[in-house]
């Protein structure tokens, strides 16, 4: 079993906190952690579908650019992937990590000294990547973070398939939510990540997301300080069902919320030997996912060019995106 271990919570200062991160463990002794309900005693080393035991398996951590500007800014994101992950989803682009689980098992006290060293080294935020299986450590680790002196703001990056009850013991400890919005149809989500229910938990995750932190705020340099963002990749064949999401996003959420558009889909892992998913984005597709945002009107946002550089799409209208800057800031 990955992420083996007990958890001490004689660190945590203040007997109301240590309680919240302690009702966040108890949710591994029959696990709810994610929406999968998994039903395994993680306390006693059963798994489930995350593969994961108590603590979270530390991939890697550094100081990152390859984020949204106002994530990267000047300094860079402070990253940390998680290994393992509670969806399995064909196309991963990260499946090494995802789904081989490479990494080595780290403890809360070791998560908040290297949150402090990212945040030393410059970096804007802590960015935590993939924490939907393991949000029990995570918490105990901004808690501890925090008491020790982490100042930066903490993103929470995620795909989307989050349980209600976790994201409510975060609030307070995240501050930036960066969820995906992968399908809009329970379909797709089934045959391709294998995850039920997908868009009912990823749609009631999203709007608790938006209740706790609001819309994205930036500091006088155009760094995220708070709020929610929210990315969806641009699918072959319509498979992530963007025009259904973007109308939820600007009925459930507001125009106002910010959206990332994201056009880096290739195909990797399991995707290579599944007809439907073994080529890149078209052209075509690329701009149809365009339009779709401008006639829902979520202009506050970012979305990728075709070859991958980040920019602002009030910038323009649709037929000029190949011609626009890339990277720039939400007007
Ligand atoms: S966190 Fe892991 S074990 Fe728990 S419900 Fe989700 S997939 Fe299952």
């Amino acid at each position: 079993m990955v992420g083996e271990g007990s958890p001490d919570l004689t660190g945590i200062k203040g007997d109301g906190v240590r309680n919240v991160v302690e009702s966040a463990y108890l949710a591994y002794a029959s696990c709810s952690v994610c929406p999968r309900n998994c039903g395994v005693n993680r306390l006693e080393g059963e798994m489930g579908t995350c593969r994961t035991g108590v603590f979270p398996v530390l991939s890697a951590h550094n100081v990152h650019f390859g984020e949204e500007p106002p994530l990267v800014g000047t300094r860079g994101s402070g990253t940390v992937f998680f290994a393992a992950c509670n969806l399995s989803c064909d196309f991963c682009q990260n499946f090494p990590i995802s789904q081989m689980d490479y990494g080595k098992p780290v403890t809360p006290e070791k998560l908040a000294e290297i949150y402090l060293d990212l945040e030393k080294r410059g970096a804007h935020n802590i960015n935590l990547v993939t924490p939907s299986h393991i949000v029990p450590p995570v918490l105990h680790s901004l808690v501890l973070a925090r008491q020790w002196g982490l100042k930066v703001p903490v993103v929470y990056n995620s795909n989307g398939y989050d349980s209600i009850p976790m994201l409510r013991l975060l609030e307070g400890w995240v501050d930036i939510y960066l969820p995906d919005m992968k399908y809009s149809d329970d379909l797709w989500a089934r045959r391709i990540s294998k995850a039920d229910s997908y868009v009912a938990a990823n749609r009631a995750a999203v709007k608790e997301m938006f209740r706790q932190v609001g819309r994205l705020v930036l500091d006088g340099e155009g760094i995220a300080r708070k709020g929610l963002m929210i990315r969806h990749l641009i699918m072959p064949n319509g498979l992530g069902g963007w025009d259904e999401t973007a109308k939820f996003i600007a009925r459930e959420v507001g125009t106002e919320a910010t959206v990332s558009l994201m056009a880096q889909y290739f195909p990797t892992n399991r995707s290579m030997r599944k007809p439907l998913l073994a080529r890149r984005i078209t052209e075509e597709e690329y701009d149809q996912a365009l339009e779709i945002l401008f006639q829902e009107n979520l202009m506050e946002g970012y979305v990728q060019e075709f070859d991958s550089e980040w920019r602002d799409p009030s910038a323009s209208e649709p037929a000029e995106i190949p011609e626009t800057e890339s990277g720039r800031k939400i007007a």
